[in-house]
């Protein structure tokens, strides 16, 4: 069925744009491109490549992340007279980590229609692609790029059982890997890298086999990581039964009471106190 709408004047579209790939884009996304009266975008230089692509030749405005107030207030001008104006973000999702988000609140406060042309997002193709639970999850964005920050903003999520997603920079990557190992113990990970684009993989490990893998191998491109959430970890996994082992063991060496240190490795690790118990009143007495 061939479903042709009209481009509606006095509207923004949120148009989703190829994430690397220029062939992911959908025929009603360009067909938009070519209809509206203006694009916004966050990089003109990245826009003007997609459309002459498409051989699309557009009005394009900038809008980003320092001009959004000024250039904002003149789109939201351009719309109320009655003009149609595309968004679009250097790739994927418009307002997806990116200043798209504070253009449609103007928007909904001026009471203007936004339409969405749906299409690729990092963040659901990374978490579609890795393995884990994709039913419950968690958008995460970047962490702070700060240490102390991003260690606090972690230890938030500890609990979260719901599988999250994260975007990161190559360069903050190693830091990041070895922040979460310390706030969520060595669980899974899914790293996709590059999707859609020559150098595109996703990797799967735990978080230690991670920073191992990118120790002798620079990160380099876009990454999403998909971590694993919090479990009531399996009581009969033999691997960190010996971990909370280890943990109640080196509390209690280092001055912790019996129940102190069975208690804080089974927080720790997350294994059963009650089984820690079991084994350490057999060493103990
Ligand atoms: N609006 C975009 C979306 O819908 O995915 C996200 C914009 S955000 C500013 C850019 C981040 O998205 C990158 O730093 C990276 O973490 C992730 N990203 C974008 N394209 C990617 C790709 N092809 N492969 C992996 N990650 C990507």
């Amino acid at each position: 069925m061939n479903i042709i709408m009209e481009t509606k004047k006095g509207v923004l579209y949120l148009v989703a744009t190829p994430i690397g790939n220029l062939s992911d884009i959908s025929k009603r996304a360009l067909d938009t491109l070519a209809r509206v009266d203006f694009i916004a975008a966050e990089d003109t230089r990245v826009t003007r490549k997609l459309l002459s692509h498409y051989e699309i030749k557009k009005k394009i405005v900038s809008y980003y992340e320092h001009s959004r107030t000024e250039s904002g207030s003149k789109i939201i001008e351009s719309i109320i007279s009655g003009e149609s104006c595309a968004l679009v973000s250097d790739a994927g999702t418009p307002g997806i980590s990116d200043p798209g988000e504070d253009l449609v609140k103007l928007c909904v406060a001026h009471s203007i229609e936004v339409l969405v042309i749906p299409g690729p997002c990092a963040a659901v193709a990374a978490l579609t692609l890795s393995g884990l639970g994709a039913t419950r999850f968690t958008f995460e964005s970047f962490l702070p790029a700060q240490k102390k920050k991003r260690l606090s903003r972690l230890d938030t999520l500890k609990s979260e059982n719901r599988t999250m997603v994260f975007y990161e920079a190559p360069h903050r990557l190693m830091a990041t890997l070895a922040d979460m190992l310390k706030a969520f113990g060595d669980r899974s990970i899914s790293i996709s890298r590059e999707l859609t684009k020559i150098y595109d993989e996703t990797l799967r490990f735990t978080l230690s086999e991670a920073i191992a893998h990118f120790a002798q191998t620079t990160p380099r491109g876009e990454f999403v990581l998909v971590v694993e959430g919090y479990t009531n970890a399996p009581q009969c996994d033999e691997e960190l039964t010996q971990n909370a082992i280890k943990m109640a063991i080196e509390f209690k060496n280092s001055g912790a009471t019996l129940k102190d240190a069975i208690k804080r490795a089974a927080d720790e690790t997350g294994y059963s106190k009650n089984e820690l118990y079991k084994v350490m009143i057999k060493k103990y007495g």
